[in-house]
């Protein structure tokens, strides 16, 4: 299967930032892939802006240095990159004061698509903003990009997003989450809409409950201080398990456009039940014993021994409206647990009655939708066991992986960066959360983390590469039910 690859309008793109690890790592390296699937038209422009002192020439050898580091070994064509960077260009910026600003004018075209890339800290997107004003770099055909976090409560969220009002319209800010780019999260909108097998079935009467794990085996490595002011609860749950669970849960949208969709998204938000506090689990992982210097304990790699901030969070959630009644969303995520997986879980209710017996065995239908790794879907039907012996039930995957199914050319890995960046150039915010979706989130989070202040909530300890704390697993099974293993 070949894949279609449409070119993007002629664009300038300027990465405030440009020198910082999320544009060497993410950004840059994601640019140039799209550059050789040929979706950039020969008149775009990238115009890197930082703090560092220094010029296109050093910029662009940079640049190299970062796509040679952080593409997939032996994927990067070396006179492709040579194209590439050439017409990179590279401005020293400050966000807070006028140097560099006359120079990045210079730099700007008119007529093209104009984007700004905020790869910087929050805390200079109204510096960034308002001096994008000041020296008329904006016109309609603008757009701003912002990165996470977007504010540490409601109070910070709401700030930033007035600060960005004052001089963008919503429909120019595109706030990223990066889940939302991945290929498995817009197939699920595909599988679910565009299908009449699942969507009958998606409701209380039918789903028994829906499990949402992200899991890492990576503890907080050298970002210990920044993760310390934020954990999982910030850092994951208010913003990625959100928007998962928003798109799980949400009605279908009349029609697939960005407006439509982040409606229906809105309306899970404001739906969610407030969460009892013995709904959720908070761990902190323990140093590995086996390897205590590589692997240290939270607190030593927060570098806060009495630190309370949690590296793993496992609750319970209701969402209260006609669908979902009744039904349980748990959600799941944490560091330094046993496996990297991302995984949603449709776990179907039982038959309502076995006329095979008991003794055959029964199989819960499971829709698992995997968003890394090996991206894919799996649904878990029930068949008899082949051969003989009567009537036993067992239960097998019918098995969607992407690129299984679809062949190389088909499965082709497009990082979610590249493609968010592309549809910022293409104008579509669909991918995108809205202001108000923001806000909330954080509505909806703040009085937890309110909540564990108050109480002077401590996480509990829990083994490196395990599952996380055991409360967690109790969380299930006063429910009777059990999380799925985390597996890689
Ligand atoms: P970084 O510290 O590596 O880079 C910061 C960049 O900002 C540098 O290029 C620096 O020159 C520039 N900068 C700092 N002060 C400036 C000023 N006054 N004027 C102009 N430029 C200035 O940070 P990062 O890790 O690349 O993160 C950038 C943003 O992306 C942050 O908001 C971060 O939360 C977010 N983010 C990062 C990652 C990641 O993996 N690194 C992931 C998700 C979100």
């Amino acid at each position: 299967m070949v894949s279609r690859v449409i070119p993007v309008d002629p664009f300038d793109l300027v990465i405030f930032g440009g020198t910082g690890d999320l544009a060497r790592r993410k950004i840059l390296p994601g640019l140039f892939r799209r550059y050789c699937a040929g979706q950039m038209p020969p008149e775009a422009r990238i115009i890197g802006a930082a703090r560092a002192d220094i010029d296109d020439a050093a910029y662009r050898e940079m640049v190299r240095d970062a796509i040679n580091e952080f593409s997939d070994e032996g994927s990067v064509d070396a006179d492709k990159l040579t194209s590439f960077i050439a017409d990179l260009s590279y401005v020293a910026i400050d966000a807070r004061g006028e140097t560099g600003w006359r120079q990045l004018v210079t730099h700007m075209r008119r007529g093209v698509v104009r984007a700004f890339y905020f790869s910087v800290a929050p805390s200079l997107f109204g510096d960034l903003a308002e001096r994008l004003n000041n020296h008329g770099l904006t016109d309609n055909n603008s757009r701003i990009v912002v990165e996470k976090p977007f504010g540490r409560d409601l109070a910070s969220a709401r700030q930033l997003n007035q600060d960005l009002a004052a001089f963008f319209d919503e429909s120019q800010i595109y706030r990223i989450d990066h889940y939302l780019g991945k290929e498995t999260v817009q197939n699920l909108m595909a599988v679910r809409f565009g299908n009449m097998l699942f969507e009958p079935l998606w409701n209380s009467q039918f789903v028994d409950h829906i499990q949402i794990t992200v899991a890492e085996t990576v503890g907080v490595g050298g970002r210990g201080e920044y993760y310390d002011k934020s954990g999982a609860m910030r850092d994951m749950v208010q913003n990625h398990l959100m928007q998962l669970l928003c798109l799980i849960a949400m009605e279908p949208p009349a029609r697939f456009d960005p407006d439509a969709v982040r409606d229906e998204k809105l309306k899970v938000i404001r739906a969610l039940e407030p969460v009892e506090p013995h709904h959720i689990i908070r761990g902190q992982y323990d140093a590995d014993p086996t390897d205590p210097v590589e692997n240290p304990s939270y607190r030593e790699g927060a570098e806060n021994p009495s630190s309370k901030t949690e590296s793993f969070i496992a609750m319970k959630t209701h969402i209260a409206n006609w669908r979902w009644a009744g039904t349980p969303f748990y959600l799941r995520t944490g560091k330094r647990l046993s496996a990297r997986s991302s995984e949603i879980s449709v776990m179907f209710k039982d038959t309502p009655h076995s006329i095979f017996g008991e003794e055959a065995g029964r199989h819960r239908n499971v829709l698992s939708i995997r968003l890394q790794p090996n991206e894919g879907m799996q649904l878990g039907v029930t068949i008899k066991e082949p051969g003989p012996g009567g009537m036993r039930l067992i239960d097998v995957p019918l098995d969607m992986s992407f690129a299984d199914a679809l062949g190389p050319d088909g499965g082709e890995n497009v990082d979610a960066y590249e493609r968010l960046i592309m549809d910022v150039i293409r104008g579509n915010q669909t991918l995108f959360m809205r202001g108000d979706e923001v806000e909330a989130a954080w509505t909806w989070t703040d009085p937890i983390i309110e909540g564990w202040t108050k109480r002077g909530d401590v996480p509990k300890p829990y083994d490196s590469h395990s599952a996380g704390p055991d409360a967690s697993t109790q969380l299930m099974r006063r429910d009777g039910r059990e999380w799925r293993e985390v597996t890689p």
